[in-house]
């Protein structure tokens, strides 16, 4: 697996184009979003393309992601008493850039409901 030309993600995570990173490694990288939804809003994206969460990702990249969300909340000082993690899965759920991605979301009171 490799990166996917023309999508944007595989650009910023493979740094051809820069962005605001937060944290990175081998596998993965965590830059802000570009429309903040929240105080910290970052995105965790693999550095291979992936659609999206079901879209046949090794273990070892999902557990890179999930590490990263960790990393992305002690670097931001995000409160771990109150953040959330969002992998919006195809349109219909509204995910617009189709590049597998965690938003990590925190720094604010978080409204109650998952949607
Ligand atoms: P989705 O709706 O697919 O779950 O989330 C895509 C997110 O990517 C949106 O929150 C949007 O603001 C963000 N985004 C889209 N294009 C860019 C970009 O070029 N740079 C950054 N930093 N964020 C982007
Ligand atoms: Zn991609």
């Amino acid at each position: 697996m490799a990166q996917k030309d023309d999508c944007i993600f595989c650009k910023i995570a493979n740094h051809v184009i820069e962005s605001d990173y937060v944290y990175e490694d081998d596998l993965v990288c965590a830059f802000r979003d570009n429309s903040p939804q929240a105080p910290v809003h970052v995105l965790v994206v693999p550095k291979d393309h992936y659609d999206n969460i079901v879209d046949g990702v090794p273990a070892d990249v999902l557990a890179a992601m999930v590490h990263a969300v960790g990393e992305v909340v002690r670097i931001c000082g995000i409160d771990k008493d109150g953040f959330r993690v969002i992998a919006n899965t195809g349109a219909a759920a509204g995910q617009t850039v189709m590049h597998l991605h965690m938003h990590v979301l925190g720094g604010k009171k978080l409204g109650e409901g998952l949607i």
